[in-house]
């Protein structure tokens, strides 16, 4: 639209001036890590340079600066996705680490011989192996919601795979393949009115492009990393409802969580959030996310979602006027901010190869997510992805990528 500041956004990121073999970058690999604004990279750089300490441990001016920092963005992040308090944000080092702090502490301590858990078959490796190892640990019976032809989750099929002995139901929020945002609110409530699993939402790739209220949604974890918005990498968030983590025991042991330790006796430990918080915290991280954070709200997240929905638009306009053969995975998707695609029979990795000759960068291969290769039957998939920062050159820089591969192989 006229009035979404993409030439200030472009101006805030500096990695967008680079070139990458004699082209300007194109940077379309945003749904796996996104670039970092000037005011993320020099919060950093400013807490390094000014502040740097050790937070929850001493009583010197920067340490308590450090510990100041940290439950300032705790509330911050519950603000954010509508969290009833700030003790219920755990500060992790991504979805990855969130989730397998949940199955390791509520999935190993609640669910036993006898229950199910339920995910689907679009996850992400990261939400599928934690219910793996679990399930066999237990000996419980791991089930997944079947896909539709387009790839979208089977609804139809997910009230015959509940029962009163389903104790997890985890989900991603969108698919880090094709795009679909999950319709989290049915989805959920199919759940409640059938058991009372416990729902774990998968937030990496939702957290960018939607707005969360994780009480409206009413899902009992919500998971997400911050490098997947705006954020450095190696910090990230673990929503849960207070009353679970309250239940729950640390997984990750050590320094700054125990009210007492003794050589003979059992430890005890400190309130949630901060017993799942042991050793010492990145706490530049957590000054860089708020900073992330604070920029998405600047610009807002409907308004980035709604620039992302019109270049796709724009997009598959231009594929099809042309003449673009692509096999695109998600045609139905269209509020989407990403597009997986194969060209002819050409392996995913040749045509990323190709494209980063003109700058352009695309995700190839399996994608952390070969149950859903083996759903559309390939092994891999090329995957443009956008961001707040992607703008029609970006598009049609692409298309000319895949024009002039087109060529070469006519
Ligand atoms: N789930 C989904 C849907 C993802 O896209 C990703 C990242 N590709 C992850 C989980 C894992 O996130 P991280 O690598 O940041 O832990």
């Amino acid at each position: 639209t006229v009035d979404y500041p993409i030439k200030k956004i472009r101006s805030n990121f500096p990695i967008l001036n680079k070139m990458i073999n004699k082209y300007p970058l194109t940077y379309l690999d945003n749904a796996a890590t996104t670039q970092k604004p000037d005011v993320v990279i020099e919060s950093q750089a400013y807490y390094y340079r000014n502040e740097c300490s050790s937070a929850h441990r001493s009583v010197h001016s920067l340490s308590t600066l450090s510990t100041d920092y940290m439950e300032k963005t705790r509330l911050y992040v519950a603000n954010f996705i509508n969290a009833s308090k700030s003790e219920e944000i755990v500060f992790v080092k991504g979805t990855t680490d969130a989730i397998n702090l949940i199955a390791n502490s509520w999935g190993r301590n609640f669910i036993n011989y006898g229950d199910n858990i339920l995910i689907s078959e679009m996850e992400h490796h990261s939400n599928i192996l934690p219910w793996q190892i679990l399930a066999k640990e237990k000996n419980i019976k791991l089930n997944y919601i079947p896909l539709l032809y387009d790839g979208s989750l089977n609804l139809t099929k997910l009230s015959t795979l509940i029962d009163h002995r389903t104790r997890l139901v985890s989900i991603t929020h969108m698919s880090n393949v094709v795009g679909i945002i999950n319709p989290l609110i049915e989805i959920i409530n199919i759940v409640h009115t059938k058991s009372n699993a416990i729902i774990l939402i998968d937030g990496a790739q939702g957290i960018a492009h939607q707005l969360v209220d994780v009480q409206k949604l009413n899902c009992d974890f919500y998971v997400f990393s911050g490098h997947k918005i705006y954020a450095p990498s190696g910090i990230g968030i673990m929503y849960g409802k207070s009353e679970l983590l309250k239940k729950m025991k640390p997984w990750i042991v050590g320094g700054g969580i125990v009210k007492d330790v003794s050589l003979t006796q059992n430890a005890t430990f400190i309130d949630s959030p901060w017993k799942f918080e042991s050793g010492s915290s990145n706490v530049s991280g957590i000054v860089a996310l708020r900073n992330a954070i604070k920029y998405v709200n600047s610009i807002g997240i409907e308004n980035i979602f709604r620039h992302e929905t019109q270049l796709m638009s724009y997009t598959r306009h231009m594929l099809l006027k042309k003449n673009l053969n692509l096999m695109l995975y998600n045609k139905n998707n269209k509020s989407s901010s990403m597009i997986a695609f194969n060209f002819k029979l050409h392996n995913s990795y040749d045509i990323g190869t190709l494209l980063n000759q003109y700058g352009i960068a695309i995700r190839t291969g399996h994608h952390c997510a070969i149950p859903l290769m083996n759903h559309f039957k390939v092994s891999g998939m090329c995957r443009a992805s956008f961001a707040m920062y992607t703008n029609t050159e970006d598009i049609d820089r692409f298309i000319d990528g895949l024009i002039r591969i087109q060529n070469l192989f006519i």
